[in-house]
């Protein structure tokens, strides 16, 4: 595929061959990248979307051209019984659930004085309490399956698309950024909780990705050239930047890893500011 900067995909080697993953908002930006990533590196994937059917159904096309199974499932994240129900599902369709990558995420931005309940609720629940109610389901699989050695060191591997905000305070945004806050508490205690299980929880944390959520930061010159002024490595991600962290560390390569987010930002979390000032 080719990314909507025109980047290439590169291809990924069989590194989670045989496994199965769950990608939540997997019809669009990173989550779409993320389930081609993994259907490329040899997993077995399902590509949950909540509106989305048509663009949803492209991608399982796309993976299912790797030699690999896929199918689409729609479910709202934040919706306890429909989470269960797709866990569910996929442990009868394609027999356990080996990768859970808790991606599905939205913004609703207003300044603090102007947001109402329902903006800050929407982004809580989607964000954060869809990746609980995922990781949840997800974790009582591995702990019901164990280890199977032939396919992987680990019971499971649960990964967080967490952001460069669970750090850096978002003014304008102050419902997404207090989410990514938490799913930096929430990745760490589980992972805390469920490694003794022989289970790894990780986050990924993107910076600057081209992708819808974020259109209007780059989609004119002007709004890209402000954007890069962030970014030390003088260019905005392209969503195969995080689909291929999110498959190297959901495999037995990054086995020794728990409890850590990846920032996968080009130098955000760098301050830049402070390159020249302070
Ligand atoms: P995107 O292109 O807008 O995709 C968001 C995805 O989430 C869509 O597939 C959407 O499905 C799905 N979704 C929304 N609400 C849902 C729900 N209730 N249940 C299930 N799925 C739901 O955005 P993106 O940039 O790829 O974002 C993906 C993740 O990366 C988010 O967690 C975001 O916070 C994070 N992130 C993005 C950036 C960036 O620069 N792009 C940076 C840091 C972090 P439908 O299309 O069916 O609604």
């Amino acid at each position: 595929m080719t990314s909507p900067a025109g980047q290439p995909h590169p291809g990924l080697p069989p590194i989670l061959r045989g496994q199965k993953a769950l990608v939540t908002g997997a019809n669009s930006g990173i989550g779409k990248a993320t389930a081609i990533g993994l259907g490329r590196a040899g997993a077995d994937v399902v590509v949950n979307y909540v509106f989305g059917r048509e663009a949803a159904e492209e991608v399982v096309e796309e993976i299912k051209s790797y030699g690999v199974r896929a199918y689409a499932h729609e479910a709202d994240v934040s919706d306890e019984g429909q989470v269960t129900a797709m866990v569910g599902r996929m442990v009868e369709e394609f027999g356990t659930i080996d990768v859970l990558v808790a991606n599905a995420g939205l913004q609703r931005d207003a300044a603090a004085t102007e947001m109402t309940l329902d903006q800050w609720n929407k982004v809580l629940d989607v964000n954060l309490t869809g990746q609980f109610l995922c990781a949840r389901e997800a974790a009582k699989e591995f702990v019901r399956r164990g280890v199977v050695p032939e396919v992987s060191r680990s019971a499971g591997k649960i990964v967080c698309m967490s952001s460069v905000h669970q750090v850096i305070p978002w003014a304008g945004h102050v419902n997404y950024a207090a989410s990514k806050g938490g799913v930096l508490m929430m990745m760490q205690t589980l992972a805390q909780e469920l490694a003794p299980k022989g289970i790894r929880v990780n986050a990924v944390a993107p910076g600057a990705i081209r992708t819808p959520i974020n259109r209007s930061a780059w989609e004119t010159p002007e709004a890209e050239a402000e954007l890069l002024k962030l970014i030390p490595y003088r260019r905005v991600g392209d969503p195969e930047d995080i689909a291929r962290a999110v498959a190297v560390l959901a495999s037995d390569l990054m086995d020794y890893v728990v409890g850590t987010t990846v920032y996968v930002d080009g130098g955000m979390t760098l301050f830049p500011g402070f390159a020249t000032g302070g």
